[in-house]
């Protein structure tokens, strides 16, 4: 496991790289005010939203401000052992209350993948100050320590478990997974063992997606219909891959989105363990 963790740590760098570098590529400004549908001054012949029910073009689903997500690994306190790098992937427990309380003092409510979806396709409306949390790996610390903060604040994650860990030591287990959906929380897909997206080929569809989803779907007892890349990376000839098995929507880290298809590239950042809750307060008005 120590093998698997120090790749994923050492891929999850490359994916840091692009975190910073898609900065330089903003697409909107975001300001205190909360993102709000089709407002009353405009009829709906004017309006470009789209009315809900009928789905947005993509330009439509580009136009929208971005509700911010914010991706987290590890929650616990640094060991000597950690790297430098690591330290980014993994956000000490004090830090992470106090960035959780930060979120919730300045007024920010979690919302679920199935809101963002329906936000993005029909203009539903969304609560003011929309924010996603997502967990990515099964780290049993999500469950142990993020997941009972969430919860005071009346906050729901997203859990994007890669199924070849569960069960494993430090990682969460199936009864886990279970529970952290059974209370409102989305478990959603992350692969089997977080092979890079680019290089899935024959028979990875199936062994990366299709029977993670089903195992998921066993667990949770619901419908799988949301995708992390590992390391945040995907190509455009892998998207109507997922289109094809049904997902609704797939999560990056902080790239371009693909114009082309916006759903299947939401962007995220990383709340980074060197993070200060102001730092991270200001990133998240910088980075959506
Ligand atoms: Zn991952």
């Amino acid at each position: 496991m120590t093998n698997l963790f120090t790749a994923l740590l050492s891929v999850c760098a490359m994916g840091m790289v692009a975190c910073n570098s898609g900065k330089a590529n903003k697409i909107t400004t975001i300001t205190d005010s909360t993102v709000t549908t089709t407002t009353s001054t405009t009829t709906p012949a004017e309006s470009t939203a789209a009315k809900p029910g009928k789905m947005a073009s993509n330009a439509e689903i580009m136009a929208r401000r971005q509700v911010p997500i914010l991706c987290y690994h590890q929650i616990r306190d640094w060991k000597p052992t950690d790297s430098k790098g690591a330290k980014d992937y993994i956000v000490q427990i004090a830090a992470f209350k106090e960035h959780i309380k930060m979120l919730a003092d300045s007024g920010y409510h979690t919302i679920l993948p199935d809101q963002l979806y329906n936000y993005l396709t029909t203009g539903a409306a969304l609560p003011s100050k929309p924010i996603m949390l997502t967990f990515d790996d099964t780290d049993l610390d999500q469950f142990t320590i993020a997941a009972p903060e969430l919860k005071k604040y009346g906050y729901k994650g997203v859990y994007f478990v890669m199924t070849v860990s569960i069960g494993r030591p430090h990682y969460m287990n199936k009864e886990q997974i279970k529970q952290l959906s059974d209370e409102g929380n989305v478990v959603a897909s992350h692969t089997w063992d977080h092979h890079n997206f680019k290089k899935f080929q024959g028979k990875d569809w199936e062994t990366q997606l299709d029977k993670p989803t089903k195992k998921l779907e066993e667990i949770t007892g619901k419908k799988i219909e949301y995708f992390a890349y590992p390391f945040g990376l995907w190509n455009e000839q892998g998207l109507p891959e997922l289109h094809k098995r049904g997902f609704k929507a797939a999560f990056q880290l902080a790239e371009k989105r693909d114009a082309n298809d916006p759903l299947m590239t939401i962007r995220r950042i990383l709340d980074s363990g060197y993070w200060s809750a102001k730092t991270l307060s200001n990133s998240i008005r910088n980075s959506f």
